[in-house]
């Protein structure tokens, strides 16, 4: 069976690990990898190892910086169907989605290679008579990212691009279920250049992640993943002193006007609601209705749901492919089951799906409640698969207090061609991520990602400017140079005549 090992001074670890995990491919159901689970002691080696490369890249000119950066976008861009494949051979997404993930890391890659223009600080001259002032940003030293399964490849780019640019080093512990592209990110940057140490992974479970919380050497965590265990890494890592990020779960609504383009509506649910299987945070799981939207709306999400081809993840036909385990698989159709229990109308059931020559496979078939309510269990969890709520309303403003009631401010959007109308949703709505006629408004990389509320816990949202004040601390600097002014000892605070 093969081996996926850390990756710890800038090579694979090729020591026996103590404990491993199972890796699957999700389109067959079969076991296609073991992965090491790191040790406290392997945690502390990648940790000395990030610590001890510190200093050197942190002197390392912007230029040079720069350079490496630019080489690790070229070998990306050259790779980027290599990692494709192996997203969808962990996590089963189809290969053309995988292949968006790969291109949206690569445009925070992009974004970070004109990291030297945005770390620039700021110089004030005279503050007082010969006097300067100036601030600087300078690295943390030692950051660690904690990723989740459903972005393999995208979201650890969303962290060690920013921080590895900004000159801190990296530990990255991936998730266990599909940790292989990782290993592909590792080499590539030794390939560009980066130097031994720099860059390291660590794969496991709680035990690697809570060494990393509490590790006196680590100076920041950036998390994503659900929201309980981000609540327990943000108060983990702050109690232990270090600056945190943690961006969490999400239960994204969809509200539908009844002035919408309904066949613009109907594709962006359907597209947002059962893209990647479901298993998105910026996944609509929600779509409310005003008024008489619902009788135009449901006939053409029913349609295009009727339609859609569900399959392997490397099958050139498949919209959808499998979900990432049979656990995961197991819990999505529990939901299902608890829906038809509570009382929601089950339009669509996708449990019964079988595929082809893959009956092994982790499928379950694009899933649609309606008449569902905000007392239901399946409206307040987040689910993460292919099941999409309905819920009518008669008015605009229960549609908005229903969003801003909710637990979770991750994205939303509105459909809509009133103007007034989506003015007020982006002015109202308690949401950090806001689509007007866009179901999925995940910003570029220029801009940061970050939602309010239970998805996300801490101050700095993820990559874009905010990641530069994340992965750096400031420093102000007063310098006077000898002047003929010696004015003597002075008790007094300084007034800057
Ligand atoms: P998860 O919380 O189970 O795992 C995330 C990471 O935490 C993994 O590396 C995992 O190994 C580790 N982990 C799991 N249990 C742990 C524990 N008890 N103690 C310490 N570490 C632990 O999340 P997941 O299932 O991998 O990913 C799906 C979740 O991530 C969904 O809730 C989704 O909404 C969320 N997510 C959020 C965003 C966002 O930007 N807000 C983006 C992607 C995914």
């Amino acid at each position: 069976m093969n081996l996926i090992n850390h990756w710890i001074d800038g090579k694979a670890v090729t020591n026996e690990p103590e404990r491993v995990g199972r890796v699957f491919d999700p389109a067959t159901g079969q076991q296609t990898a073991e992965v090491a689970f790191a040790s406290v002691e392997d945690v502390d080696r990648a940790v000395s190892s990030a610590a001890e490369a510190f200093p050197l890249w942190r002197d390392t000119s912007l230029a040079g910086r720069q350079r490496v950066m630019f080489a690790f976008r070229e070998l990306l861009e050259r790779h980027k169907d290599d990692v494709a494949r192996l997203i969808t051979a962990e996590h089963g997404k189809t290969f053309d989605d995988a292949r968006g993930e790969v291109q949206r890391g690569l445009e925070v890659v992009e974004f970070a290679c004109g990291l030297p223009h945005l770390l620039k600080g700021e110089f004030s001259e005279n503050v007082s008579t010969a006097v300067d002032m100036y601030s600087i940003r300078q690295p943390l030293g030692v950051v660690a990212g904690i990723t989740p399964f459903n972005f393999p490849a995208m979201v650890p780019m969303w962290m060690f691009p920013m921080a590895i640019a900004a000159g801190n080093t990296f530990v990255l512990k991936p998730s266990e279920k599909d940790p292989s592209p990782s290993m592909l990110a590792a080499e590539l940057w030794e390939k560009a250049g980066l130097p031994a140490g720099v860059f390291n992974v660590v794969h496991g479970d709680k035990v690697a992640v809570d060494r990393l919380l509490t590790h006196p050497d680590i100076a920041a965590v950036s998390f994503v993943g659900s929201t309980p265990i981000a609540k327990y890494v943000h108060s983990t890592a702050t109690e232990h002193g270090k600056r945190v990020q943690a961006l969490a779960g999400a239960k994204n609504h969809m509200i539908v006007l009844p002035d919408a383009d309904m066949e613009l509506a109907a594709d962006a649910a359907v597209s947002a609601g059962y893209g990647s299987a479901g298993e998105r945070c910026m996944a609509i799981s929600v779509v409310v209705s005003v008024g008489d939207a619902a009788d135009r709306l449901l006939p053409e999400v029913e349609k295009r749901i009727a339609n859609l081809k569900v399959g392997p993840g490397m099958a050139e036909d498949s919209e959808m492919g499998p979900l990432v385990t049979a656990e995961h698989r197991a819990r999505v159709a529990g939901y299902v089951d608890l829906g038809v229990e509570e009382g929601a109308t089950l339009v669509a059931d996708g449990r019964g799906l079988e595929v082809d020559g893959h009956e092994g496979g982790f499928y379950l078939g694009p899933t649609l409640f309606d008449n569902v309510t905000t007392d239901m269990k399946i409206y307040q969890d987040e689910i993460f698969g292919p099941v999409l709520c309905h819920l009518r309303v008669d008015s605009y403003e229960e549609a908005i207090r229903m969003i801003n009631d909710n637990l979770w401010g991750n994205g939303t959007a509105v459909f809509t061609n009133d103007g007034g109308a989506a003015r007020k949703f982006q002015n109202e709505i308690q949401v950090g991520m806001v689509g007007i006629n866009v179901p999925i408004p995940v910003p570029l990389s220029f801009y940061s990602f970050g939602g309010w509320k239970d998805s996300l816990f801490g101050d700095h949202d993820i990559y874009g400017p905010d990641a530069i004040r994340f992965y750096t601390r400031q420093k102000t600097v007063i310098s006077r140079w000898p002047d003929p002014i010696h004015r003597g000892v002075d008790l007094g605070f300084p007034q800057h005549e």
